[in-house]
């Protein structure tokens, strides 16, 4: 059982969201719950810009509108459609996906994480994305941008293996537990990732969330 938020858990969220309802970009892959498209999504994003994945993932969806489509697809016209995009090893993978999604689960992408991780290449984070950004469940999905704005907000000092599992552990206890607000949550971390605490540049300025952060606090000698 999760433990109960505390007072500085409710108020990360509460001014997360609120920052993502002003200011979170209106995406494709954000206005549907198709797990299909939410799934072909995931792939694209994987290691390549949200500008460059908008158009493959209108042409893909286009070619292939159903995992059916794209499980009876053969393996050169899926490379075809990628062709651009690079790291062709997700082209691959998507593909076997969709062909055992059809084999196994008479093509319904399935909701449960534990689940989605037997499927080829899904790892905990993409099977988290498809359960809440899909399905709305109150799954963490952690990916580099969500991984570095809970480090940097709650766990400055957390590395390797010890601190990523501390970092799971954190967003578990972040993602509320309704759907809707779970999808809301999870998008608006790795909007905050993606956009103000970046790699690159912090903008802790700009930041709705830093009077509970804990690098954020410390840069303004709060
Ligand atoms: S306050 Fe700064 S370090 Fe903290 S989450 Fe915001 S941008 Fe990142």
């Amino acid at each position: 059982m999760r433990s109960k938020s505390t007072p500085a858990i409710l108020d990360f969220r509460r001014r997360l969201t609120r920052w993502y309802r002003r200011h979170g970009r209106d995406l494709p892959w954000r206005r549907t719950r198709d797990p299909y498209a939410v799934l072909v999504s995931e792939f694209m994003l994987q290691q390549t810009q949200v500008s460059r994945v908008e158009g493959f993932y209108h042409r893909f969806l286009a070619r292939f509108p159903t995992v059916h489509h794209l499980a009876g697809a053969a393996h050169g016209e899926v490379r075809e459609v990628w062709q651009g995009l690079g790291y062709y090893r997700r082209a691959d993978n998507l593909h076997r996906l969709a062909q055992a999604v059809v084999e196994r689960h008479e093509g319904r992408i399935p909701a449960e994480s534990r689940v989605l991780m037997r499927l080829p290449g899904v790892g905990r984070y993409t099977a988290g994305a498809i359960a809440t950004f899909a399905f709305e469940r109150a799954e963490p999905a952690v990916d580099t941008n969500v991984a570095r704005v809970i480090r940097r907000a709650f766990h400055p000092r957390a590395r390797g293996t010890a601190g990523q599992r501390r970092i799971w552990q954190t967003a578990e206890r972040l993602v509320p537990r309704a759907g809707n607000p779970a999808w809301t949550f999870n998008q608006a971390i790795m909007e905050l990732g993606a956009r103000i605490c970046t790699a690159r540049v912090v903008r802790c300025g700009e930041c709705p969330v830093r009077r509970g952060c804990r690098t954020g606090a410390r840069a303004a000698g709060m």
